[in-house]
């Protein structure tokens, strides 16, 4: 599952400033002060600026939008009939992200300003270069994780996903792709996927080798939000690159010209998917995204995440029961009795030594 690495914040550049100043000269760092000093000038005197037109109704009036990608301060903002504005915030509105529902009002030289943010149904974080958790997406419906024939995934990969969409309170979804690879019968992985359904999981099965092959996905895409994570190799990119036929011809009309260097390309996007076999649903995509997995969470948080334990927890003889070898283990006694799978119970064990040994 994907680490940290990969993914760059748009925050880098305040980061390289913070990261180098340690080595300036005084000159040096008096000039960067200078520099950050003037920044936050020219932002006052914005904001000052927006005020006095906001006043002086030279704004029209409120309305509301969808974020579909920011640049730093510049956001690219949806209206209600999809039609993308560039907006900038005001200096109280910190930390928007895409697909945050907000408040609008357009100026009258064709952009606009960002004058509210509407409440979160879900927010998705990732740690940032700093190793801090930055929401990165909001109001996202489900989290497709994407599994394919090959390279087949370990169970206890599957579970990892899970537990880590259910700190999230975002709906996982399993997707196995690359079904022209199944052999007769469905396999092995078609019985481990039967398991999950049992659980109460919504499976999915694609394959981009047939036109056919994505019926079932985009019906549990209609009407949603979604975002597809999953690990290298399983068709990622071929699945979504079916859904945005002409994205790629899109992306970018906006962004462009605002548009610094690589970093631009790791921000999060939403696209809209309209067409004959998806009336109304929506992607948030990025290669950052795509790796989303286990980081920060604790031992609560992974026994949550096996939702089978739910009825069982509370449950043990001692109130601070670790599940081990304790006598009187409600889960322990769930296994035995067939209650809980064997194999999730391992896989719960391993992925909590591995939180272990991260720490
Ligand atoms: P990603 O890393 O998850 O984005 O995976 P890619 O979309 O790059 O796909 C990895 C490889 O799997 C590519 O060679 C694809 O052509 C192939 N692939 C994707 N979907 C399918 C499928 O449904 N069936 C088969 N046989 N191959 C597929
Ligand atoms: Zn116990």
């Amino acid at each position: 599952m994907g680490g940290s690495g990969g993914y760059n914040a748009c925050h880098c550049n305040d980061l390289r400033v913070v990261m180098s100043k340690r080595k300036l000269s005084r000159q040096q760092q008096w000039r960067v002060e200078k520099i950050q000093a003037e920044r936050a000038q020219r932002a006052e005197k914005r904001d000052a600026r927006d005020a006095e037109k906001l006043s002086a109704g030279e704004y029209g009036p409120e309305q509301p939008g969808r974020v579909m990608a920011h640049f730093g301060r510049t956001l690219e903002v949806r209206d209600a009939d999809g039609t993308p504005v560039r907006c900038h915030l005001r200096a109280n509105l910190e930390g928007l992200v895409t697909g945050d529902r907000v408040i609008w009002r357009a100026g009258q030289d064709g952009s606009g300003v960002v004058v509210a943010r509407e409440e979160r149904d879900t927010i998705l974080k990732r740690p940032d270069a700093r190793g801090q958790l930055k929401p990165v997406a909001a109001n996202i419906d489900q989290l497709l994780i994407v599994f394919a024939v090959e390279p087949a995934p370990h169970p206890n990969l599957i579970d990892r996903y899970l537990v880590a969409a259910e700190a999230t309170g975002i709906t996982p979804v399993l997707v196995l792709n690359k079904t022209d690879l199944l052999p007769e019968g469905g396999g092995e992985l078609g019985q481990l996927l039967e398991r999950y359904r049992q659980l109460g999981y919504r499976v999915v099965r694609t394959t981009t080798a047939n036109p056919d092959g994505l019926n079932a996905l985009r019906q549990q895409l209609e009407g949603r939000t979604s975002v597809f994570v999953g690990q290298s190799g399983v068709g990622k990119s071929s699945l979504i690159d079916l859904l945005l036929p002409d994205e790629t011809l899109r992306i970018g009309a906006l962004s462009e010209d605002s548009r610094k260097g690589t970093h631009t390309t790791t921000t999060a996007r939403l696209y809209a998917m309209r067409s004959d076999e998806v009336h109304d649903g929506e992607l948030i995509d990025s290669p950052g995204i795509r790796e989303f997995g286990l980081v920060h969470l604790d031992e609560q948080e992974v026994t949550n995440g096996f939702i089978e334990f739910h009825p069982h927890l509370g449950q043990c003889r001692f109130r601070d029961c670790r599940h081990r070898n304790e006598p009187g283990c409600a889960l322990l006694n769930a296994v035995e009795a067939g209650k809980i799978h064997p194999e999730r119970f391992t896989s719960y064990r391993r992925i909590l030594d591995s939180l272990n040994t991260q720490a």
